[in-house]
């Protein structure tokens, strides 16, 4: 992120670069909206990578420890080149598993050892998990839960090797000590509810705020100008003193000399924490006030009009609705959280989304470097489509095609390489995964920050790219390999 965005009216217009640009899933006139939402976590607040994500990991590895897990696990520390957001763990088996949108598995490893075609096989015969079953399949979706997919493989490869323990399908057996996969979860997810209920993970961030979350001068530009043209709202699932530090140190700390001093409420016509999104854009929870000179709730709910400055803490998306007298429609929600923020405010509320995907700025850049990879795979398609070109259902011929197989399993592999070694957030060799159908399907806009917004003005229509259907695409490869071959015949 050193590339810092043309903010003044004075200096000339430069071309958008590809880590400054809003990209585009279904078209959206930004004229048309009405109010602005932002999540805090992740989104307004962008924690710093990997330093945020090594402090978790320690908090909830040494919680382990004290709650009796073998001391030999503090020999572990955070890597960050390991996990990938979007994995799934299969509580069964104790895998980490990168899945498509139809749950086909792209990658599998057990601890830190990747799982080839046979090994897979033995676990999951069609290679495929049924990850509607939330009971088996629990989905890392969020980055606060990178740290604990790291955890998770470090316990099952500390385990699968220690002499101490055997290993068994479902688990690892010691002495008359059965401990199983699904057990080995719970105490991962407990350890990580544990350090965000006790507030040790906030703490120790809030008392080194520039060390772990990222202040850019621009944001307060950003909202003030979106506060021109807009009602603007925060709605975060945090507490009141924890956001009352970090957007202080957001909005307040970065005041030129001079300028006058404005609290961080003032850029917000409405604040709302403890939203507990999901639950927020469904039935929601009580709407009360909160006493910003203590942090207590006030008793009762809430039913007044909205009143400056105010902080509340609960509600429901329906009742953000009436207090800023704005509709779903009108609304255009940024946030993280492709459950928690976008799916679930696109389809029960109708909003208008934007998803921050703080990985893109990696992902492009490795996209840029390495998409000679992507066209060699795309070639390698029409190659194939070539060779069976003139056999049909009547031919015996049985063209040898292993070292076009070959071949995409190398590429694939070594385009997964660059980005980490479970590979892309978005993709595995010509597949996507979950996470970017998920995307494509819910967030209207998706960019590496939020900060992009001041790249475009407040009346800019997003067009959506046209998406060709694989039978209208292949009319246009099948006329642009003509015209390849053309080329390379006249040379
Ligand atoms: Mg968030």
């Amino acid at each position: 992120m050193d590339k810092k965005p043309s903010i003044s009216p004075d200096e000339p217009k430069v071309k958008r670069g590809f880590d400054q640009k809003v990209f585009v899933n279904r078209s959206l006139t930004l004229e048309n909206i009405k109010c602005y939402g932002f999540d805090m976590d992740y989104t307004l607040a962008i924690y710093k990578s990997p330093d945020y994500e090594s402090m978790g990991f320690e908090l909830i590895r040494d919680r382990m420890v004290s709650i009796g897990y073998p001391h030999e696990l503090l020999r572990y520390t955070y890597d960050p080149t390991f996990p990938t957001r979007g994995l799934v763990i299969d509580t069964t088996y104790g895998n980490l598993l990168k899945v498509d949108s139809n749950g086909n598995i792209l990658v599998c490893s057990h601890g830190f050892r990747f799982l080839k075609g046979e090994d897979i096989q033995n676990y999951y015969p069609n290679k495929f998990i049924q990850r509607d079953d939330t009971d088996r399949f629990y989905i890392l979706n969020t980055l606060f839960n990178m740290s604990e997919t790291y955890l998770y493989a470090c316990l099952v490869d500390f385990f699968t090797r220690c002499s101490r323990y055997t290993n068994l399908l479902k688990g690892y057996q010691h002495g008359d000590l059965f401990m199983s996969y699904r057990s080995m979860f719970q105490d991962v997810r407990d350890a990580m509810d544990f350090i965000h209920d006790t507030g040790s993970l906030k703490e120790r961030t809030i008392k080194n705020l520039e060390k772990y979350v990222l202040s850019d001068p621009n944001l307060t530009i950003l909202l003030t100008r979106i506060k021109e043209v807009a009602k603007v709202f925060l709605a975060t699932n945090s507490d009141y003193t924890y956001t009352e530090a970090i957007m202080k140190y957001l909005l307040e700390s970065n005041v030129k000399t001079g300028s006058p001093k404005r609290s961080w409420r003032s850029f917000f016509d409405l604040v709302v924490v403890d939203t507990r999104k999901p639950l927020f854009f469904a039935g929601g929870t009580v709407l009360r006030q909160v006493d910003t000179d203590t942090g207590k709730l006030r008793i009762g709910t809430y039913t007044g009009d909205l009143q400056h400055g105010t902080v509340y803490s609960g509600g429901s998306s329906d009742i953000i609705c009436d207090l800023l007298g704005v509709k779903g429609k009108d609304i255009l929600y940024v946030g993280d959280h492709i459950f928690g923020d976008i799916l679930k405010s696109k389809k029960r509320q109708g909003w208008k989304t934007f998803l921050v995907v703080p990985e893109l700025t990696k992902e492009l850049n490795v996209w840029e470097e390495k998409k000679n990879l992507f066209e060699e795979l795309k070639r390698l398609d029409i190659f194939l489509a070539e060779i069976y070109k003139h056999l049909d259902s009547g031919s015996r011929e049985c063209p040898d095609i292993t070292a076009i197989q070959t071949r995409i399993k190398v590429l694939t592999y070594r385009m997964d390489m660059s980005y980490g070694q479970m590979g892309s957030l978005l993709r595995s060799g010509s597949r996507q995964t979950l996470f970017a159908s998920q995307l494509m399907r819910y967030a209207d806009l998706y960019s590496s920050t939020c900060i992009n917004l001041l790249h475009y003005p407040f009346n800019y229509l997003f067009m959506a790219p046209p998406v060709l259907m694989p039978h209208e695409a292949a009319s246009q490869i099948s006329a642009e390999f003509k015209l390849s071959a053309e080329a390379s015949q006249l040379r």
